[in-house]
């Protein structure tokens, strides 16, 4: 039965159930007597305390452990304090291991959810997660990467910065402000900005002039998706010019057809291309304007820079004077971006991974509702960086260090 609790410094005494939660009556191996006071450490027993301490589900069933705590009384002073109890959180009246596992689930999951999860209060779910993400964030640094994205999320109606390393997939941080000035000073601040050799952006101009002052050695990549994207505005545009020209019946039959103009014709099956030939029969204009969206895609299918550079600049130059209007915001990213655009046929990166974070976070600030920007920050960066693995790393060498938690246990 001492299978059953495996926890090294404590035995295993007897075990029953109360209303279906299981009770493990559990004693110390070896007394660990109560330390800090004086210098003689000199003790004498002085009864126990039967105490509760809460533990994780054992086959399915919410535990506790019950100890006999010993009591001593310090032989110099009289001080009486308890026993320590080396694999329990006496503090929060639970065993170390629980807490640990309420640590990764507040992690995992909403925190709300880790409480039902784990049937706890979800005050504990918080409060192991707050002096958790304190204790790792106070000593988390960020090491920029070679391949940096970077991009804004709006998170309480305000757009925040976010960082990851590209390469790895990894997010690194998330700051309150886009701002240029913040972005200086916090770029500063980090250090080691010659490291960065590709700087993944969409086309927000500041992140530009951050990336010319603080990364020497880096060349601007304009994300690939952003670009294309301009494209799908003209398609958009047009359809619903249509809009005023037409019956009801056909507005309604055209409002559906949104997704479909939006569909890749390399992509798409047979079904829709054959119901985008029906509407272009219909709609000729949507035809052509379609077309050039594809056209405008397919730069990205060059494979030279060079090749692209001439796709770019015969969209340009051959795109008939009634869609200058519509394509306004791809020929504007042209316009103002090209070099920094046409850098991806040299550094085939893009920012996906960054908009892929920005949705994870996202969702989980609609689903913790009620997380204030640093929590959510630290949540972010434990779920989806590399904070706590680092730490646990750290945290593993400091337990085979000492086996004693530091600290006086006197009362
Ligand atoms: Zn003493």
């Amino acid at each position: 039965m001492t299978d059953l609790l495996r926890l090294s410094r404590l035995a295993f005494v007897d075990s029953y159930d109360e209303d279906g939660t299981l009770i493990v009556q559990a004693k110390s191996i070896r007394h660990h007597e109560p330390y800090g006071c004086c210098p003689l450490f000199s003790f004498s027993k002085m009864g126990t305390k039967t105490v509760r301490y809460r533990d994780h589900a054992i086959q399915g069933q919410p535990t506790w452990l019950e100890i006999k705590r010993q009591r001593f009384r310090c032989n110099a002073c009289g001080k009486v304090g308890y026993e320590v109890l080396p694999d329990i959180d006496t503090e929060r009246r639970i065993t170390k291991r629980f807490r640990e596992h309420l640590q990764r689930e507040a992690i995992k999951y909403p925190f709300t959810m880790a409480a039902e999860i784990n049937g706890v209060h979800e005050t504990l779910i918080r409060r192991i997660f707050d002096e958790h993400a304190k204790r790792v964030m106070r000593k988390y640094n960020v090491v920029l990467p070679r391949v940096l994205g970077m991009d804004e999320i709006y998170i309480m109606k305000r757009p925040r910065f976010v960082i990851g390393d590209v390469e790895n997939s990894l997010m690194l941080d998330m700051q309150e402000s886009r701002k240029q000035t913040n972005l200086n000073d916090y770029f500063e601040f980090i250090g080691g900005g010659d490291k960065v050799e590709v700087v993944c952006q969409d086309m927000w101009s500041t992140y530009r002039s951050v990336t010319r002052k603080q990364f020497p050695n880096a060349v601007t990549v304009i994300d690939k998706y952003h670009v294309q994207r301009t494209a799908n505005a003209a398609v958009e545009l047009v359809r619903k010019a249509h809009f005023i020209r037409i019956s009801n019946q056909d507005r309604i039959r055209l409002k559906r057809k949104k997704g479909l103009l939006l569909a890749r014709w390399d992509k798409a099956s047979d079904k829709l291309k054959d119901d985008l030939e029906k509407l272009f029969v219909e709609f000729p204009n949507l035809r052509a304007v379609y077309e050039w969206k594809e056209r405008f895609y397919d730069i990205y299918e060059c494979e030279t820079r060079a090749a692209a550079e001439k796709a770019m600049t015969e969209w340009m130059l051959n795109l008939p004077p009634e869609f200058e209007r519509p394509f306004k915001q791809s020929r504007d990213a042209v316009k103002n971006w090209r070099p920094h655009i046409l850098r991806y046929f040299e550094h085939r990166y893009t920012s996906a991974y960054i908009e892929r974070l920005n949705g994870l976070i996202r969702k989980m600030n609609v689903q913790g509702a009620g997380y204030d920007f640093s929590t959510l920050r630290a949540k972010a960066l434990l779920k989806h960086g590399r904070v706590d693995r680092e730490v646990e790393g750290q945290k593993l060498t400091n337990r085979l260090a000492r086996t004693l938690p530091a600290g006086p246990r006197l009362v």
